[in-house]
């Protein structure tokens, strides 16, 4: 379909995940896309708001960024909440709150009714793991309620049940999304999107072997960027491109003696073949690049930076 930007009912837009760790965000977008893209894990993510995946049919284009988990352990938990919450609302068309179903809510579940309460972006309460036993959907209903009503309650919030892993409701999500989404032409066109889930995919195993490394030494410095692909029989090469601001990153990334970037490149690599079954061989470019940001033109067109 190359002639959306003439379809005047072609629809796109962004939506934004948002949740605490464990609701089942990632499981919630592999299953969208039938493919792992997004990282299914336990751990408390170190990245920033990224574009995890893109959904594109014949009606309409569906770009979902995923947030980083909140951590209850993590200091100041109102703070880090405005931070984070503010980061991953503006600009977009529809937040998505995934909530955990069979667990009652929490302080972070709470803290996220606030927030939106006082947004006027359209959001999606998505109530998952419905194929659990228990359900506390009253629960969080009672509780929003609670929230919107001190706030004079100017969103209405469109709920709906769940099951990621199961794959229960998800159908409904999507013709809904694309239904509210604004009328425009898509986001990312066709060509782009050949292989793209792939390549954030592995610039995100990537980013976070690194991250892991690093201990947050440079969070927001980095970039990791994969240029190519090659699929062969055996192995998969891969060319993959660190942006760092300074020259002085650069020496951290490497390590002394490689000690930072020849492990996590190793564990990148394993924890690919484990994924996808097949080798990947990584190359990995350090450039110093001192406004990478402005140079992803994707960042630059999502108006992320
Ligand atoms: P995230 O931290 O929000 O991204 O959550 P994950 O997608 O990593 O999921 C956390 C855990 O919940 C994993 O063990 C998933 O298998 C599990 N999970 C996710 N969705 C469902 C669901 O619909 N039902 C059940 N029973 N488990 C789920
Ligand atoms: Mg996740």
């Amino acid at each position: 379909m190359n002639d959306n930007h003439t379809n005047i009912h072609y629809r796109s837009g962004i939506v934004s995940i948002v949740g605490k760790t464990n609701v089942g965000k990632s499981t919630f977008l592999n299953t969208i896309l039938e493919e792992k893209v997004s990282i299914v894990s336990d751990r408390v993510q170190t990245t920033r708001n990224i574009i995890r995946a893109i959904y594109t049919s014949e009606k309409g284009q569906l770009v979902f960024m995923d947030t980083p988990g909140i951590h209850k352990a993590n200091g100041d938990l109102g703070k880090n909440m405005n931070k984070m919450a503010r980061s991953s609302i503006e600009g977009v068309d529809i937040i998505l709150l995934v909530l955990d179903a069979s667990e009652p809510p929490e302080q972070i579940d709470e803290g996220w009714f606030r927030r939106l309460s006082k947004s006027n972006i359209p959001c999606f309460f998505v109530l998952n793991k419905i194929d659990k036993k228990i359900n506390y959907e009253i629960n969080y209903k009672k509780l929003w309620d609670e929230i919107n009503c001190e706030k004079s309650g100017i969103l209405e919030p469109y709920w709906i049940n769940i099951s990621a892993l199961r794959n229960i409701g998800i159908k409904q999500i999507i013709e809904k999304l694309i239904s509210d989404v604004p009328i425009g032409p898509k986001l990312f066109p066709d060509d782009v999107l050949t292989d793209y889930p792939r390549k954030l995919n592995i610039a995100d195993v990537l980013r976070e072997k690194l991250f892991n490394r690093l201990h947050q030494e440079l969070p927001h410095a980095i970039a990791v960027w994969i240029d190519n692909i090659q699929d062969f029989d055996e192995k998969c090469l891969v060319n993959a491109i660190i942006y760092v601001e300074r020259h002085s990153q650069k020496g951290i990334v490497i390590g002394e003696k490689g000690q930072v970037i020849k492990p996590s490149k190793k564990e990148a690599e394993n924890e690919l073949y484990e994924m996808y079954g097949i080798l990947y061989s990584l190359k990995i470019t350090i450039k110093v690049e001192k406004n990478w940001r402005k140079n992803f033109w994707m960042l630059k067109k999502l108006g992320y930076n």
